[in-house]
This record gives C-alpha cells, sequence and structure tokens, in this order.
C-alpha cells in the first residue's frame, strides 16, 4: 500500500522508491490525479490534464521500467508551461487564438523527459504568450497563490509555480524571457531556474522573445531543481542557438552538500538594492547574506551602473521581437479563422488578430513593430541593442572578481489579484531584478528565503556566470541545508 502523503516526497525520492519497488507508478499517480482533482479548478492552474492519457503513460512507463531501464525520472508528474509543445494535447498560449491547437509533436523538453520515465500530468495556465508578470492576461482565468488565494502567484509561469507549491505535482517547467521563472518560484515560495542561453533546447517553445526566451525547472527542493535541469539540458540540432554541450550533471555535485563556503566570493548588486524594494525582502535578504558570510564566503558590493537601462532595453527588445514572432498567427498559417463570407485576405488576418489576442499581447506588438519601424530604428531598437551590450559587459567584469551575484528576485512580495493589472507600467517596473540576466544570457536561479508579514513568501535571485548553473545550485544548497525556510511551511488554500 502506498503511503504517500502531500508535500512528503520529491522528485528524486519518488524515482528512487518507484525503483526500490517500494511504491508503484500507478501509485504515484494515483495519488497526484486526486490532488489534482481536488484542487486544480480552484487554484486555476491547469489548462488541460486528462487522466485517462495518464493512465496510458502510466502503462508505458512501467513496461518501461520492467524492461530494466534506469530512469531518472520514473514515475515523476510533470507539468508543462501551456506554451510548450506537446503532441495531441492541446498547446494554447493561454490564448483564444490556440483555443483548439493540438501540435503535431513533442517538443524536445518534452520528449527528454518522456524518455526520462517522467509522465506529463498536464499543461499550465500562464500569461497569453508568456507576456505579464501576474499570469493574470491568461484568456482562462487569473492563476491563484495557494498561500493566499486572493493574491498573484507571479507571471509568466504562474500555473506551474502555484502547482508545485501547492504539491499538484512535484516539479514542472516554465519559460522565462525577462523572470518568468524566477519571479513566480519567489511568490510562490519555490526555487526556479532560469538556465544559460542556449543550453536547454527551444525546440517546441512557442516563441515569445527569441533571443532571451529559455526553459527551465520548478522545484520545491534543490535537489529536484538540479534533476529536472540535468534531464532537459544539452545540445539539440533543431535548435539554432543550442550550445553543443552534453547534458549537465549538477545533480552528482549537488548529492554531496558542502555547506563550508570558504574561499567563494559572493557580490552583492548595489543597484537591486535601491529605493522601491520592500522592508521585509530588504531584511530576508540581509540575513540570508550574513548566513552566507557565515558560511566562510567572502561578500562584496558590486556596481552595475547600466542596470538602469535593462526595463527600456527588455521592453523594446522583447517586443520587437515578439512582433515578429506572432505575425505567423493571422488565421492562414497558424491561429484559429475568423472569416465571413466574401471576406478578403487583409479582413481575414485583421479580424482574426483583433478577436484572437488580448489586450496586453496586442499592446506589445504595436510596441514591437513601432520600435522596428524604419523611421524609428535607430532610435529605439539599435539603442536597446547597445545598451544590452553595455550591461552584458558589466556583468563579464563583475564575474572576473566574484563567483556569483546576489539579489532580491522581485523588489516586492506577492501582490493582490487586481492590483497592478491597468497600470502596464508599474507592471513592467517590478520585473526590474530579472529583466538584465535574460538579456546578458546569464543562468539565475531564486532561492525561497523568508516570509513577509503577511506570510507570503520571499525570493533570492543567484545570478552566474555562463554556464555556472552547477555553483549556483550548490551555493542554493548551502542555503537550504541551513536556513531550512521551506520545510516548516505547507500553504493552505
Ligand atoms: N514579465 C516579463 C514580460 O512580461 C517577463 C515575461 C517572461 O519572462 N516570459 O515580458
Amino acid at each position: 500500500m502506498s503511503d504517500l502523503r502531500p508535500f512528503s516526497l520529491s522528485a528524486a525520492e519518488i524515482s528512487q522508491r518507484v525503483h526500490a519497488g517500494d511504491i508503484s507508478i500507478r501509485e504515484v499517480a494515483d495519488f497526484y490525479v486526486q490532488r489534482t482533482e481536488a484542487y486544480a479548478s480552484k487554484l486555476n492552474t491547469h489548462l488541460y490534464w486528462n487522466a485517462s492519457n495518464i493512465a496510458d503513460q502510466v502503462k508505458d512507463q512501467e513496461s518501461k521500467l520492467k524492461s530494466g531501464l534506469k530512469l531518472p525520472l520514473a514515475g515523476v508528474p510533470v507539468l508543462i508551461k501551456d506554451n510548450i509543445c506537446t503532441r495531441s494535447v492541446p498547446t494554447t498560449c493561454a490564448s483564444k487564438m490556440l483555443e483548439n491547437f493540438r501540435p503535431p509533436f513533442d517538443a524536445h523538453v518534452v520528449e527528454r523527459l518522456v524518455a526520462a520515465g517522467a509522465l506529463i500530468f498536464g499543461k499550465t495556465n500562464c500569461d497569453e504568450f508568456a507576456m505579464g508578470s501576474t499570469s493574470e492576461n491568461s484568456a482562462y482565468g487569473p492563476v491563484r497563490n495557494p498561500w493566499n488565494v486572493d493574491y498573484v502567484p507571479g507571471g509568466s509561469s504562474g500555473g506551474s509555480a502555484a502547482a508545485v507549491a501547492a504539491d499538484l505535482a512535484p516539479v514542472a517547467l516554465g519559460s522565462d524571457t525577462g523572470g518568468s521563472i524566477r519571479q513566480p518560484a519567489a511568490f510562490c515560495g519555490i526555487y526556479g531556474l532560469k538556465p544559460t542561453y542556449g543550453t536547454v533546447s527551444r525546440y517546441g517553445l512557442i516563441a515569445y522573445g527569441s533571443s532571451l526566451d529559455q526553459i527551465g525547472p520548478f522545484a520545491r527542493t534543490v535537489a529536484d531543481t538540479a534533476l529536472l535541469f540535468d534531464v532537459i539540458s544539452g545540445h539539440d540540432q533543431r535548435d539554432s542557438t543550442s550550445r553543443a554541450i552534453p547534458p549537465f550533471q549538477t545533480r552528482n555535485g549537488v548529492g554531496s552538500p558542502d555547506t563550508n563556503l570558504k574561499g567563494k566570493r559572493i557580490g552583492i548588486v548595489k543597484e537591486f538594492f535601491s529605493a522601491g524594494l520592500d522592508e521585509s525582502t530588504r531584511q530576508a535578504l540581509s540575513k540570508a547574506v550574513d548566513l552566507y558570510k557565515d558560511l566562510g564566503a567572502e561578500i562584496k558590493e558590486v556596481s552595475l551602473p547600466s542596470l538602469k537601462y535593462s526595463i527600456s532595453a527588455y521592453y523594446l527588445i522583447a517586443t520587437a521581437e515578439a512582433s515578429a514572432n506572432l505575425a505567423r498567427f493571422d488565421g492562414i498559417r497558424y491561429g484559429q479563422r475568423q472569416e465571413e463570407a466574401g471576406a478578403t485576405l487583409r479582413d481575414v488576418y485583421q479580424k482574426t488578430r483583433s478577436h484572437g489576442f488580448g489586450t496586453e499581447v496586442k499592446q506589445r506588438i504595436m510596441l514591437g513593430t513601432f520600435a522596428l519601424s524604419a523611421g524609428y530604428y535607430d532610435a529605439y531598437y539599435a539603442k536597446a541593442t547597445a545598451a544590452r551590450h553595455l550591461i552584458s559587459n558589466e556583468f563579464t567584469r563583475a564575474f572576473a572578481n566574484v563567483d556569483w551575484l546576489i539579489s532580491p528576485t522581485s523588489p516586492t512580495t506577492a501582490f493582490r489579484l487586481g492590483e497592478k493589472i491597468d497600470d502596464p507600467l508599474a507592471m513592467y517596473l517590478s520585473d526590474i531584478c530579472t529583466l538584465a540576466v535574460n538579456l546578458a544570457g546569464l543562468p539565475a536561479l531564486s532561492v525561497p528565503c523568508g516570509w513577509d508579514e503577511k506570510g507570503l513568501p520571499i525570493g533570492m535571485q543567484l545570478i552566474g556566470p555562463p554556464l555556472g548553473e552547477e555553483a549556483l545550485l550548490k551555493g542554493a544548497l548551502a542555503y537550504e541545508q541551513t536556513a531550512n525556510h521551506i520545510g516548516s511551511r505547507i500553504p493552505k488554500f
């Protein structure tokens, strides 16, 4: 008989116990199906899931296991953000435009998960086409934060983050163009890793800002974050920006925790600790820094003056790329066609795009088209690209002197549903700590590091040099082992 209890097992433990014959894949699946039935609609985390599809996967994975294969994710339920393609399974990007889209293929990361023994447990709600910071820009209603259902879970990958925080699955995938993994991880009190650009294939990820987008894991432990990252990382020839590297093996490094950080140099980014930071966030971060000092690390202050350009540069580059990427949703090539008898091609385009896209997506397509237009290209897009280089160079210089950088993941904890949705500027400003990392293509991890006065989680961001994922995960592990913030609390929703 299975002794599974909510929040009791990590992905690594599920896989271990399945291999040991201690629990069956079916028992794990039944347990998570029950939890999904009980809570997914309350939190609005899922856009699609199907018990009979899960039962089929259970059979497939059980027969693979019987044949003696070693599967790193044997029987582990994984949720997938709904902008990542799953064969024959709806993939909507939380948009009306793709309401009936069932891709004819799996994304690279989905193929990798299935090969590793995972169960694809469903598709998660998010901001439409991943544009947003709260998961309120979904055509299918907002996601709720399990720590307080009147608050947002962050975004855009809010469904994945909220579901993992609520143990509707031990792990999930999201995508991060400007913070969409790290910020919801922070708002929901879990780990979220944005990998180095090019380490995880974007094949099958519906593009938002192609030079910024990366897929990455959500988990409730550092070890699970490492495990999932290892499985999805490594070269794929179908993504031309994929680095020619083998899959990472960070789980080995994370397997032997080392809380002695003597010789490690940690940089505190001065600009991220300026005005606009919540007092509770400031205090939690300063406690975390003290803890790192106690573990032997040397703390240095670092200044990255060009960070002040990151919001403007990001919102020009991301929208410019989005305006090009979303041109394909015209009702002819992709997208739910809107037409009437006698309509011209132009009418079809216009009706399809007016009806299919939500306000935020339209706003961004217009902004991006403007930034790329002949008369304004130099003033906006070219300048933003120059700022991007400045930011990137400053990070490179900083990493000559430190092993990783620390900042808050977000200047505040989660906000109330509806609080910022009518003020796009306030919403964009709240991305201040995460955007620069994508502009520079760096890896960064959000680590739960405390609670505010309302009982909402606070996140700390660790930023590393390119391909520095293992060092970040080890740094997070040293903190997890000594601070132990998450073990003690479970959300009540
Ligand atoms: N909040 C940012 C935006 O709206 C980041 C989104 C993301 O990372 N996908 O663009």
